[in-house]
């Protein structure tokens, strides 16, 4: 006798959570099987040193939906708010941005970064409005996708004329000659460069760098730090969806996806099977088609598709243990409570992206740090600290593979380069760890160690994220949907796929 829900989530990412605590409140009977010891994914605070720990993925909130959170009724506590972003110079002569004003630049620049962001904001605003929404169907013919497609028009329209034509134009440019052409300091350059290609697969020469930049900014914008870490984002969604009536189980990977007869009828896991005729997915697309559900249940030309998904991450994660704070001429020890950039220049940006398209890493990397034990003593023991780095660009499939030395030796030139901006930075490591993307698909279950679960290009956006006849959170496979970082509207702490994943399932049952 098997255990029966009306639905299982596979996967207690932050998705997973939002999308099981939905369904409970609607009055489901759910059941949210997890790999890991912890819930969270990606998202969660981890120790890595003796009396240190660290959010161990995402290690900044600044996406996180507020009407996901209001849904759910969860409130998350800051220890840090509104933090500043600072780009770092080797001179000492740092710039100072918040969502409007940078600080530390010409006039003329820090004009042109208010007009900057004002402008971009408007396109961010169309696409804002998408981010909680299935997208529709592309020639369905339904009346519902017709009224959504009609809607969506009417949102770009809003935008006037003027502005309809330049987003349309824009999404598939770079956002290297923007830069270029609105400034003329190379540090404000760096940091809106990093800041647009951060998790993805692409430079900011590469066509489409423009399209991520708004999406970072339709997200979000105020950058902050949970108290405890982003692990503490993903233990309130555990509690409050336990709190709504949901079984959690960590310590339980779903072997496989049980299909009967064309139609998904529940997991197999070692501890037995659990049976439901919906099966929603918080792993990503090409775990669920290839690893738990098998290709054999999908038709050849969707297997295709999901084969060929491009999901190869980028980004290694640095954490430091630290004996004190580094040294750095004009920063106060207070400003390294802020969001800390390491790129001298968009070309800079551009050129540590260069080797990962031939498989090599980056030999002069791009930095954000943050030091969260800076406004939460939980991280570190009292005087001591932790650096936590997103460290760009290392690719996936490193060319010869990662083993220890290849590790090792790029472990060794991030804290090299680090030092060029941050003086005798090593002197005060107590313990290092760093991941690469190899190391973020193990701990994290994501293919390719990949932010996004898949890349966030025109071409695995929206309509087709993560690829065509998927891209409704339904898969073509009766009672299967996808609720993670790969569908709609991509990857960060958002908890938007999880919440439009459950929309839809409840929708389809209210339509029957
Ligand atoms: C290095 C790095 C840094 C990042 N930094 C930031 C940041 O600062 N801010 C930000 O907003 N975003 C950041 N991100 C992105 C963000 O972490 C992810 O986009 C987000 O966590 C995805 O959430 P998710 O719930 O969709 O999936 P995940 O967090 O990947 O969760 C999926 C869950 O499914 C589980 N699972 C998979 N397969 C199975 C199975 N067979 N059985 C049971 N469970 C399974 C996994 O164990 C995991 O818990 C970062 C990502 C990376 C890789």
């Amino acid at each position: 006798m098997t255990e029966r829900y009306d639905a299982i989530v596979v996967g207690a990412g932050h998705n997973g959570l939002v999308c099981a605590g939905l369904l409970a409140k609607a009055g489901k009977k759910v059941l949210v099987l997890e790999a890991r010891a912890e819930v969270g994914g990606a998202a969660v605070t981890r120790p890595f040193a003796d009396g240190f720990s660290v959010s161990a993925g995402a290690h900044l909130l600044h996406q996180l939906q507020p009407r996901v959170m209001k849904a759910l009724g969860v409130r998350i506590p800051l220890k840090s708010e509104r933090m500043p972003t600072i780009a770092l110079s080797q001179s000492g002569d740092h710039v100072f941005m918040d969502e409007q004003t940078a600080v530390g630049v010409s006039d003329q620049d820090a004009q042109a970064f208010t007009e900057f962001m004002e402008w971009s904001d408007t396109f961010a605003g169309f696409l804002n409005k998408q981010l909680m929404k299935p997208p529709p169907r592309l020639g369905s013919g339904s009346f519902n996708d017709t009224i959504k497609l009609a809607r969506l028009g009417l949102d770009l329209r809003m935008l006037g004329k003027a502005d309809m034509r330049d987003f349309l134009q824009l999404i598939g440019q770079n956002i290297y000659d923007e830069l270029d052409a609105r400034f003329e300091s190379d540090l404000l350059k760096g940091a809106i460069a990093l800041d647009a290609v951060t998790g993805t697969h692409t430079g900011p020469r590469s066509p489409g760098s423009m399209i991520t930049w708004l999406y970072r900014l339709c997200t979000g914008g105020h950058v902050s730090q949970p108290a405890g870490g982003l692990g503490a984002v993903s233990d309130a969604l555990a509690e409050r969806a336990e709190a709504l009536g949901v079984t959690i189980r960590t310590d339980t990977p779903v072997e496989g996806i049980v299909v009967d007869n064309g139609r998904v009828v529940g997991v197999d896991t070692a501890a037995g099977r659990f049976s439901s005729w919906k099966v929603i997915s918080n792993a990503d697309p090409k775990t669920t088609v290839f690893g738990l559900v098998g290709a054999r249940h999908f038709e050849s030309t969707f297997v295709r598709r999901v084969h060929h998904l491009r999901s190869k991450g980028n980004v290694a994660k640095l954490h430091v243990a630290l004996d004190a704070l580094p040294e750095i001429s004009g920063l106060r020890p207070e400003d390294f409570g802020g969001r800390l950039l390491v790129a001298a220049s968009a070309e800079a940006v551009e050129r540590a992206f260069n080797p990962v398209k031939y498989g090599r890493c980056s030999s002069q990397p791009v930095f954000e740090l943050s030091f969260p034990s800076v406004s939460d003593d939980s991280f570190a023991p009292a005087g001591k600290h932790v650096m936590s780095a997103l460290v760009q660009f290392a690719p996936y499939d490193l060319a010869g593979g990662w083993s220890d030395v290849a590790r090792a030796d790029f472990h060794d030139a991030a804290l090299r380069v680090l030092e060029e901006t941050l003086p005798r930075l090593r002197d005060l490591v107590l313990h290092s760890e760093l991941l690469t993307p190899v190391d973020l698909e193990a701990e994290f279950g994501m293919s390719g160690g990949h932010w996004h679960h898949g890349e966030l290009g025109l071409d695995q956006f929206m309509f087709v994220r993560p690829v065509a006849g998927a891209a409704q959170y339904r898969m073509p496979l009766e009672g299967l949907y996808l609720c993670g970082a790969g569908t709609h509207p991509g990857g960060g702490v958002t908890g938007a796929p999880g919440y439009n994943a459950a929309q839809v399932i409840l929708e389809r049952e209210r339509s029957r």
